[in-house]
């Protein structure tokens, strides 16, 4: 990686664009421990994507030969559906978006984006297909316009404001020094977890990828924040496919579906109401965060 970034440090704007991809997905998936291992199919085509649907179909994986981490997976996502992703901790929520990215191939199985399998594509058109809201995002020292900016480094002031608007971050950049010239990052003002996400899901927003992924921050939130961070998911999931992986049931309650994860394996599948319904895995996790949120306490990492 390292050797790939130093030399582009003098290349303008083409280093912005990969410094702000790369500083995203890094800090999402930690792929500096990735192996290049993964090559193009020689006759790899480039995804072609109407609709942004997905399939995972039967997907067996694990990051080593002796344990299976996903035993199993199989879901659809329908063309602009949100589809939320909760279990504990270790069920292999990360590992299902780690694999739609495809920076593992799976063991058996397969993975579809809009009917194609995603290892007869090229890579690069499977990543500019899908954006990323990744839990922690980096800042770097510069306005907040310009880290916005990242998101698609041509886009117009207009576009980028638009971007904060839909993102809910108007409110708050308002009542900065600068407004969106404040400068941000280690050297700037610091954001809380919150509003550094609502930066991650602007720049989203400016990509307009039809597919898009969101790693729920597991810090604590207040409701201001929590409230801000649902709006903009909304936003986002109107347009696009999106896949959440949420720890605030809160986040979940309207999606179109949920898909409990539990050991590698989809244990539970449906809405909200039918969860509850249910009575399973999904409908004591529900239980428990209510008893917490009245007691006023941090949800349970998950
Ligand atoms: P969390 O909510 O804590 O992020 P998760 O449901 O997203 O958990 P994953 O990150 O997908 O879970 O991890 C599933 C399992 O795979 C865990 O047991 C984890 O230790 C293991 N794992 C994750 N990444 C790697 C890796 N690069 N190499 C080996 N094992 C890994």
């Amino acid at each position: 990686m390292m050797q790939i970034f130093i030399p582009l440090n003098f290349l303008g704007f083409v280093y912005r664009e990969m410094k702000g991809a790369l500083a995203n997905i890094e800090k999402m998936f930690s792929i500096l421990d990735v192996k290049p291992a993964i090559e193009d199919a020689s006759e790899a085509a480039s995804l072609a994507v109407a609709q942004g649907a997905i399939e995972f179909r039967d997907v067996h994986f694990g990051y080593n030969a002796n344990r299976e981490i996903l035993r199993g997976v199989r879901f659809t996502v329908a063309p602009r559906q949100k589809v939320a992703i909760v279990g504990a901790s270790g069920a292999g929520k990360s590992t299902l978006f780690k694999l739609l990215f495809r920076f593992y191939d799976v063991n058996q199985g397969s993975i579809l984006v809009d009917g194609q399998d995603i290892r007869n594509v090229s890579q690069d058109s499977l990543r500019r297909a899908i954006g990323v809201v990744p839990q922690d995002t980096v800042l770097f020292n510069q306005s907040i316009l310009e880290n916005v900016r990242y998101g698609r480094v041509n886009a117009s002031d207009e576009d980028v404001m638009e971007a904060i608007r839909h993102a809910q971050l108007d409110t708050f950049i308002q009542q900065l020094p600068d407004g969106v010239n404040t400068m941000v990052g280690e050297r700037g003002l610091k954001l809380s977890g919150g509003e550094k996400q609502r930066v991650a899901i602007a720049r989203a927003l400016l990509k307009h990828p039809p597919i898009m992924v969101f790693d729920e921050a597991t810090s604590s939130l207040d409701s201001h924040s929590e409230q801000g961070i649902l709006r903009a998911l909304q936003e986002i999931s109107r347009e696009q496919t999106t896949l959440v992986i949420a720890h605030r049931l809160s986040t979940v309650v309207d999606a179109d579906q949920i898909l409990v994860m539990d050991q590698g394996r989809v244990v539970e599948q449906g809405s909200h109401t039918e969860l509850i319904a249910a009575g399973g895995h999904y409908a004591s996790l529900w239980r428990m965060q209510q008893r917490e949120r009245a007691m006023d306490v941090e949800p349970l990492a998950q």
